[in-house]
């Protein structure tokens, strides 16, 4: 029998992040790196953008379905995000992290992170910050798939959300994109390794 075995329950993760810092990268990244870590697909009302795909960048609804989903309890969390609305689904998770007891990372946004804190028990929350705003500002504008008038918006929200870093339990600063990924990774395996994460089995330590 071994000693040492893993909880059968996964360990839900948070990644926060402004938009522009890269978290979708350093979320793929470490999804490449890990074994038993998936990133859990959200909803949307937000209009697909070139090359992404439904069902696996987001879940493309319109606003009367995200409604209505509301209504119906479907929503771990959820959120009005620069005018449209983003949610995590109850059953994602629950499929997740109870079913198949696998770790699950959800990149939401700072009110995301605070809705789950308060929703469930055990959450590793984890904020990825760029060195500083004008790196985010310069990160933002070379996306150029948004306007001038959005990657204002965004910036502003960006200033807001980062007032908030001390609420989570990690922080991330992407300067060096390979660092933040290391950094980020041994998150994750470090929270794997926590003695109350682990299901112990061992010998009385009374006879030693
Ligand atoms: P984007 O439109 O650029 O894909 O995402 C905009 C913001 O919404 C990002 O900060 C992203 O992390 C956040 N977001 C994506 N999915 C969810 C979600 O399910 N819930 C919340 N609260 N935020 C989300």
């Amino acid at each position: 029998m071994s000693l040492f075995a893993r909880r059968s329950r996964g360990i839900l993760f948070v990644l926060s992040a402004p938009s522009g810092a890269g978290k979708s990268t350093v979320a793929q990244r470490a999804m490449d790196a890990i074994s038993g870590f998936s990133r859990s697909v959200s909803t949307t009302t937000r209009p697909p953008r070139p090359g992404e795909i439904d069902g696996v960048d987001y879940h493309f609804v319109d606003r009367p379905t995200f409604e209505r989903m509301i209504g119906q309890s479907a929503f771990l969390e959820w959120a009005t995000v620069h005018g449209n609305y983003y949610g995590t689904s109850v059953e994602t998770v629950r499929r997740a992290v109870e079913e198949r007891g696998e770790d699950l990372l959800l990149v939401i946004d700072v009110q995301g992170a605070a809705a789950v804190r308060r929703a469930v028990g055990r959450v590793v929350t984890i904020f990825l910050v760029p060195p500083d705003l004008a790196t985010l500002a310069r990160r933002l504008a070379a996306r150029g798939d948004e306007d001038a008038g959005t990657v204002a918006l965004r910036l502003e929200n960006a200033k807001g959300e980062l007032a908030r870093a001390r609420e989570f339990d990690y922080l991330v600063v992407n300067d060096d994109l390979s660092l933040a990924v290391g950094e980020f990774v041994a998150i994750i395996m470090a929270e794997r390794c926590r003695i109350d994460a682990m299901t112990l089995t061992l010998p009385d330590e009374t006879t030693h």
